[in-house]
């Protein structure tokens, strides 16, 4: 069969003769049409917090479609939809809350980022309208989510369509400032009058090479934002549902965001959904009882799909009764002590390490030699997916001591055999 597929973040040269075809998955593997398992160390694009077929998703998946698989939410409503809206409030630090649902993780941004746009137009500060992120952030692919985060290595051909009026500088920690959030203040600071908004992923950015920061830099970020009036976005998609050792990465800062976005993990990646959670001061000004109609329009066709609720009800009542969370901490700390030498090798420039997450970061010159890597590793069942000259383990939380033992093993015998 040709291959008519235009693949996401996959080079066209690559395309030529087709993929590994991936037919089942089981815990934390995948299994291609030749039954060979792979174990899926990226969690499937970092979704798939509980791995696959858990029975318990699945079955409140096939439930659900028996009884109703779609039911819009504009002047509608659902039990799912219902329920689960109240869930996700109750997991936020203050629990007055109403969420905006959505598909992707880059639809609850583009929520996010218009709802705080126009929040400001609400309450009479119209020229409020700059949404802006941290440098090399990333939060999706659509346009709006490329105004605020954007990685030079993807972004490149839309550099002059969107608009980046400001960024806030990754932070560089120093002597005199230990978060290094000085010079984020700086910005925020000059720009308060124009400020909708700032949106960063919380303590890890993903896309752009796993680049970490301090808890202390978000403590800093909340308190610098609400002090000149600028909402905060906190963009959990990636971070979400227990990857950095706590349910929320910033829960680590002791912050309650103006409006945080989850995906991924809000379904253990079972169903696309995702939602944007808003402080319910903000949503009390979308009101069209006032002068101005302030209503809200903005909507998606699956916005609060059923059967995405129900699976997104199964993964948190999952997360609950298992303990995934604090499981996943207690393996973070397992995988780190079993990453660490690693930090001998030659040709490893760093180790970085943030909850389940666990950093390689070679050193540049070993750019030649990462696919190499990479497909010696896929040959012996192992799903790798570097980032640059970088290579991440982020598998699902429910892996066992052996299973990621031997992914780590894996990993540095490869290294060791290439470098
Ligand atoms: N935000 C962050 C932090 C992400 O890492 C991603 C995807 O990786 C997104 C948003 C976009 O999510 P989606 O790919 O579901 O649109």
């Amino acid at each position: 069969m040709t291959n008519k597929i235009f693949h996401p973040y996959t080079s066209f040269s690559a395309s030529e003769n087709g993929f590994p075809n991936m037919v089942r998955g089981e815990g934390i593997y995948l299994f291609d049409d030749q039954d060979k398992r792979y174990v899926d160390i990226v969690s499937s694009w970092w979704a798939c917090a509980l791995g696959h077929s858990h029975p318990k998703v699945v079955e409140a998946i096939q439930k659900q479609a028996g009884i109703l698989q779609h039911s819009i939410t504009g002047s509608l409503t659902h039990p799912n939809v219902l329920a689960l809206a109240e869930r996700v409030a109750g997991l936020m630090p203050t629990p007055d809350r109403h969420s905006v649902f959505a598909s992707d993780g880059c639809s609850a941004v583009e929520a996010a980022i218009k709802i705080a746009i126009q929040y400001w137009y609400n309450v009479g500060q119209p020229d409020k309208t700059w949404v802006i992120g941290m440098d090399q952030g990333y939060h999706g692919d659509s346009l709006g989510a490329l105004g605020a985060g954007f990685v030079d290595g993807f972004h490149k051909p839309f550099e002059r369509t969107v608009s980046h009026p400001a960024k806030l500088p990754f932070p560089i920690p120093t002597e005199d400032d230990p978060t290094g959030f000085e010079p984020s203040r700086a910005v925020i600071n000059q720009h308060k009058d124009k400020l909708a908004a700032v949106i960063v992923e919380p303590l890890c950015l993903g896309s752009a090479g796993m680049k970490m920061y301090s808890a202390g830099y978000l403590q800093q970020l909340a308190d610098c934002c609400a002090e000149n009036e600028v909402l905060l976005i906190i963009d959990e998609v990636a971070m979400g549902f227990g990857r950095t050792g706590k349910r929320f990465a910033f829960n680590h800062a002791g912050i309650d965001p103006d409006l945080v976005c989850l995906g991924k993990g809000l379904t253990a990646g079972y169903m696309p959904l995702s939602a944007c959670v808003v402080k319910d001061s903000i949503y009390n000004t979308f009101s069209d009882e006032g002068e101005k109609d302030c209503t809200f329009y903005h909507g998606n066709t699956y916005a609060g799909h059923p059967i995405g609720c129900a699976a997104a009800l199964a993964a948190l009542d999952i997360y609950e009764a298992e303990g995934t969370v604090e499981r996943g901490a207690e393996m973070a700390e397992k995988m780190k002590q079993w990453m660490l030498p690693m930090a001998e090798l030659e040709c490893v420039e760093e180790l970085r390490f943030l909850g389940m997450i666990g950093v390689v970061e070679l050193k540049p010159e070993t750019k030649s030699k990462i696919l190499k890597i990479k497909e010696s590793l896929f040959e012996q069942g192992y799903l790798f997916r570097p980032l640059g000259t970088m290579f991440y383990l982020m598998p699902p939380l429910v892996i066992s001591d052996d299973e990621l033992k031997g992914a780590v093993y894996a990993l540095q015998q490869t290294i060791e055999d290439f470098c």
